[in-house]
């Protein structure tokens, strides 16, 4: 069946993120697509009036439409009259919306992108039951048909999130599919802002969720690539319930060095799986380079590094044996009676493993917005000597640095997993332009101010360092 698009257009000064919401819109969707309407918004006139403006915007909007189920177009600019939005029909009996944000922070302390959220489902539920409008007998039920008779209540709309069960049994249609399938996606829609609701902005609420998606890196001996295939069936399933996002090396060519991509995708991992057999065991590369990285991170913070025995080998005679092996009882995943109770049983395994990380972060994530750290500069900054073409200030880079290691205090980092995972954390994107050289100074002149401590990696004789 044909999918409805709903096309969406900002004037310049909205300060909105668009792209985030129409990205959220149409992951959380399974029958409407959103897109960014492509011609330019600019109304001309002060003050919007209902029918005057929509209509002198129906020119734009038939330069690109075809078959839009509804256009939407977002100004700061108010009513004459006392509405966020005002809707007509075109020729094509399409619905063509307005919507104002004008003194929006005077009716809710939400962002701006959480009210354009609510209002596109809003609008939707609204366009499957034109007949019956709001309905406000019964405000127990939370309806985001109750809502919207007063701009005031927008703040409700938006904390309740959902539609009552006798509105979804009025509005339910067998006969008419469209409808039932649009109705599904206002629910997965209103579930969304749900989530979202103890944030006053929906954007950072998904910035800091996608945060909690646990990286795995595999490392493993070509020939057994089969195996990683089979494993990977296994994990997909973690993969698409947005859990894991996974990296191996097989974009690379065999036998190229070891080089700063692998180097940072394993500095950014939180679970370094090794498949294990006689081939792996037997590879320089793994044994010198990334085996020696995972150790490394295993004594820095709650990196997990998880052996799977593929193939019977040594692996009890290796640093291996310092580590919990999968399948549980060690006993090799090829000579199980059925390969996939094998890989089963491994794949419960790791899924506890990315449970605890994702509990971890979320913790530190709380306390995260707690930390404040001086607005002084620590020491003299004069003797270090920065890279000038970077658009940070020499504080702002101590700051961000003893900010990070505060928010993670429980953890040791070493300097590229500080560059390299630090950066893809909520708040500290501007740790991926730091050098190494210029990292380790700042980290130094934090040591002399007691602010930051250092040892020794028992693994690899580099520093970790950890705040105080
Ligand atoms: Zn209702």
């Amino acid at each position: 069946m044909e999918k409805k698009t709903i096309r969406i257009y900002k004037e310049d000064d909205v300060e909105i993120e668009l792209t985030q919401i129409i990205k959220q819109l149409n992951e959380t969707s399974e029958y409407l697509t959103f897109v960014k309407g492509k011609s330019k918004l600019s109304i001309e006139t002060e003050t919007l009036t209902h029918r005057k403006s929509l209509e002198d915007l129906e020119s734009i909007q038939s330069n690109e439409s075809t078959d839009n189920l509804l256009t939407l177009f977002i100004t700061n600019k108010p009513y004459d009259d006392n509405y966020f939005f005002h809707g007509i029909k075109n020729h094509r009996k399409e619905r063509i919306f307005l919507l104002s944000l004008a003194h929006w922070d005077s009716y809710t302390t939400y962002s701006k992108n959480t009210g354009v959220f609510y209002f596109i489902v809003d609008i939707l539920a609204l366009g499957l039951d034109e007949t019956n409008d709001r309905h406000d007998k019964d405000k127990t039920t939370k309806c985001i048909y109750n809502f919207m008779q007063k701009k005031s209540e927008i703040e409700d709309g938006i904390k309740s999130a959902t539609i009552c069960d006798s509105c979804q049994e009025r509005i339910m249609d067998e006969e008419d599919e469209t409808k039932s399938k649009i109705l599904n996606d206002i629910i997965l829609l209103l579930e969304e802002l749900k989530k979202s609701n103890s944030y006053n902005d929906i954007v950072e609420y998904w910035s800091l969720s996608s945060n909690e998606q646990v990286k795995l890196f595999f490392s493993y001996a070509h020939e057994d690539r089969e195996y990683l295939n089979e494993f990977k069936d296994y994990v997909k399933i973690f993969e698409r319930n947005g859990l894991v996002e996974q990296w191996d090396d097989n974009e690379l060519v065999v036998g190229e060095k070891w080089d700063s991509k692998i180097k940072d995708k394993i500095y950014s991992a939180d679970i370094v799986i090794f498949l294990l057999s006689a081939s792996s065991l037997a590879s320089d590369y793994i044994y010198n380079h990334e085996l020696k990285v995972a150790f490394e991170l295993n004594e820095m913070d709650e990196v997990y590094v998880i052996p799977i025995i593929i193939k019977d080998c040594l692996w009890d005679m290796t640093e291996f044996s310092e580590f919990q092996i999968l399948p549980l009882d060690g006993k090799a995943v090829n000579s199980w009676r059925l390969k996939e109770e094998a890989w089963t049983s491994v794949a419960r395994g790791l899924k506890k493993a990315i449970d605890n990380i994702i509990v971890a972060k979320q913790e530190n994530i709380k306390s995260a917005e707690d930390i404040e750290v001086e607005d002084k500069i620590f020491f003299d900054t004069n003797k270090i000597l920065f890279d000038d073409k970077q658009d940070l200030t020499e504080t702002s880079k101590y700051k961000i640095v003893l900010k990070f290691l505060k928010t993670y205090s429980r953890w040791w980092f070493n300097i590229p997993r500080i560059i390299n995972w630090g950066s893809e954390r909520n708040g500290f994107s501007e740790l991926k332009k730091f050098t190494n050289d210029e990292l380790k100074k700042i980290l130094q002149e934090l040591e002399k101010e007691n602010k930051v401590q250092s040892k020794k990696s028992s693994k690899s004789n580099n520093l970790l360092y950890r705040a105080v």
